[in-house]
């Protein structure tokens, strides 16, 4: 069996798994090669990258302005996209998974 189902945890959308160690969603973020960088000083707090992201990987601090968890960040780069002011640049990640593994033939 791949998934223990007594494990499964059921999170957001009613019915979807979320996790299967105590709400934790899985480590996404070493998949990356872009990371985004959102720029308070740019930054008009419309919310929209929030809603943008498919991963809900942004989410509104205490400090009222969006940041970008990056545990679970893919780097798929559509809340660059989307931002209308140009407040989110966008830098290689170097840290990712797949750079890190020896190459092979
Ligand atoms: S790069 Fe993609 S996954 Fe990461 S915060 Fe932006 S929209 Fe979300
Ligand atoms: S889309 Fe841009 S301006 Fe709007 S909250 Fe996100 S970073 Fe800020």
């Amino acid at each position: 069996m791949i998934i223990d189902e007594k494990h499964l945890k059921y999170d957001g959308a009613k019915g979807v798994p979320h996790s299967r160690h105590g709400g934790q969603p899985p480590k996404t973020g070493d998949w990356r090669t872009f990371k985004p960088r959102i720029d308070k000083s740019k930054c008009i707090r419309c919310m929209t990258c929030v809603t943008y992201c498919p991963e809900a990987a942004i989410a509104v601090g205490s400090d009222t302005y969006p940041y970008v968890n990056y545990y679970i960040c893919k780097g798929c780069l559509v809340c660059v996209k989307g931002c209308p002011v140009k407040a989110i640049s966008v830098s290689q990640d170097l840290h990712a998974e797949h750079l890190r593994r020896p190459k092979h033939d």
